[in-house]
């Protein structure tokens, strides 16, 4: 069968994850290699010539990767943030970036820290809201970056609509999808140019490993992010990429499963006296619950909720045994965290209120544990508020 016309879990496990020619190692070899013999001048076998170019290991993860987003090629990075730095680098003085203006705090932090400094220009936007994204658009625009949803106020933004904006006035789309993966969220399917993961995360599940990846819709866009792998540097080690080739074997059953527990979870802190409010877009009351319907085919593990203080968040934090306090999410163990002290601080208490995040909110990573455990463990927790 051909692979490009399987189905999705047939092809995270065999998609650039071919039986090796020389033994049939049906695991994808690590090639721990800096270099390679050459045949002879000129001739790389292969075309291999320096690891920090290319390497068969991060090859196979590279086609893999763009075959789960349908892409036409992927690019992988040493983070999730080197990606993000990777898409800037394809940029020159004087382009504009429009973003989300909720998104993963370490985007700002490389933008208004390090980028501004290049002659670089960002325009932060309620992206859920299409006229102020339209408006924000300028004629130096070249991305329209949005987090979808976003981090970690599960704000949604409508990516087939901001694409028609975007593309009507030149400019592309980029989407990070590391909250749904490509398993509940499709956005080059919805009208996306590129979209980034932070692979550290739900691609590779098993919060053992960093990475970052840029899938591209043209070869135009893989080629010049090849030439920033080769020129900056910040590539996938090869075991990193092995780590996450079979990480990703398990993608589509590891998130089945985030999903199915996240809204069993959602639906226990929803009932819950002491929390004031719960944030997750499978949820009814979510302002968006129908667009999430719409553009997504699950909601994820990923769900943050109100506690009323900084005191009450820190008490329950202190009482959680299942749940591992900690940055992070997407592995197979449920992780739990502080948003205002922690993801989010560089952000400070301004920028914090702007977004609607407030110092009493506890964000939680819905991991594969069994429910019921989770669930006792949250209700201890919260009966000490
Ligand atoms: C973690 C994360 C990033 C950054 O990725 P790193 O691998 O930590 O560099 C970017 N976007 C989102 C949504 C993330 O959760």
């Amino acid at each position: 069968m051909a692979k490009k016309d399987s189905g999705f879990s047939t092809k995270c496990v065999h998609v650039g994850q071919e039986p090796e020619q020389l033994t049939g190692s049906v695991g994808v070899p690590i090639y721990a290699t800096s270099t390679y013999a050459q045949d002879e001048l000129g001739k790389p076998r292969l075309g291999y010539e320096y690891s920090r170019v290319s390497n068969p290991t991060r090859d196979r993860l590279e086609k893999n990767l763009a075959a789960l987003e349908g892409g036409v090629d992927s690019k992988v990075f040493a983070s999730g943030m080197a990606a993000v730095s990777a898409m800037c680098s394809l940029l020159k003085k004087g382009d504009h970036v429009v973003c989300s203006s909720n998104v993963y705090g370490g985007v700002p932090r490389l933008f208004n820290q390090v980028l501004v400094n290049y002659g670089l220009e960002f325009t932060y936007v309620d992206t859920s809201d299409l006229k102020a994204t339209e408006k924000a658009i300028r004629r130096s625009t070249k991305y329209v970056y949005i987090e979808t949803p976003t981090n970690p106020l599960m704000v949604l933004s409508d990516i087939e609509a901001i694409s028609q904006i975007a593309h009507k006035k030149g400019t592309e789309v980029v989407v990070d999808n590391t909250f749904m993966s490509p398993y509940f969220q499709k956005p080059i399917a919805l009208g996306a140019d590129m979209v980034l993961h932070s692979t550290t995360k739900f691609l590779n599940g098993h919060s053992d490993g960093l990475g970052g990846v840029l899938v591209c819709t043209t070869k135009e866009q893989s080629e010049k992010l090849a030439f920033i792998q080769k020129s900056v540097g910040a590539i996938m080690s090869p075991f990193e990429s092995w780590l996450i080739l079979r990480g990703v074997k398990t993608l589509a059953v590891r998130m089945k499963q985030h999903d199915e527990s996240g809204r069993v979870v959602a639906d226990f802190l929803a009932k819950q006296k002491k929390i004031k409010k719960v944030f997750y877009p499978g949820l009814p009351d979510h302002p968006q619950h129908e667009l999430a319907k719409q553009q997504m085919t699950g909601f994820g593990a990923l769900i943050t909720f109100e506690t009323g203080s900084l005191n009450n968040a820190k008490k329950l934090l202190k009482r959680v045994k299942v749940c591992t306090l900690g940055e992070s999410l997407g592995g197979v163990e449920t992780l739990i965290s502080h948003p205002a002290t922690m993801t989010h601080a560089a952000l400070g208490e301004k920028g914090r209120a702007a977004i609607g995040l407030t110092d009493g909110m506890v964000r939680i990573s819905v991991g594969i544990e069994d429910v019921e455990d989770l669930i006792t463990d949250l209700e201890q927790a919260i009966s000490v508020l």
